[in-house]
């Protein structure tokens, strides 16, 4: 077994699966699709090519749904507990990890935001804001 095989997983577990890096791409993406396929403000997609990327378990659990109107595209989710999960995009180029299902580090960090024109009206940068580690008391 490689040492650089990072694992992810849904939130119930029943969809496992690994990647391979080195990896070249992280983007936060602010896209409307993002933002409502992940139900956040941006998504977390680190791009993975296909050949490095693999279902370990649960692959029958998957859910998939192509955008009509896109290009590129689509979104994939487990169909028990609803988690994004990584998908294809048309055409298969690319793997599109949703960066927030792994379980270890990609040893990567995002490098840009993208569609940032379309961010939340109510995004705010957060960098300049206090952190807390847990929910705040
Ligand atoms: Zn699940
Ligand atoms: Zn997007």
């Amino acid at each position: 077994m490689k040492e650089d095989i990072i694992k992810g997983s849904c939130l119930c577990g029943a969809v496992n699966y690994q990647i391979e890096g080195p990896f070249k791409i992280f983007q936060y993406c602010h896209c409307s699709r993002c933002r409502k396929s992940t139900g956040s403000a941006y998504a977390s997609n680190l791009f993975v090519p296909p050949e490095r990327f693999r279902w370990t378990s649960g692959e029958g659990m998957i859910g998939r749904y192509e955008h009509p109107d896109a290009k590129y595209f689509a979104t994939n989710f487990c169909k028990q507990c609803g988690s994004s999960l990584p998908w294809a995009v048309k055409g298969g180029k690319n793997i599109i990890v949703t960066a927030g299902t792994l379980d270890d580090d990609p040893g990567i960090k995002p490098m840009c935001n993208i569609f940032w024109r379309s961010k939340a009206s109510w995004y705010e940068e957060s960098s300049d804001l206090p952190r807390h580690d847990e929910f705040p008391k």
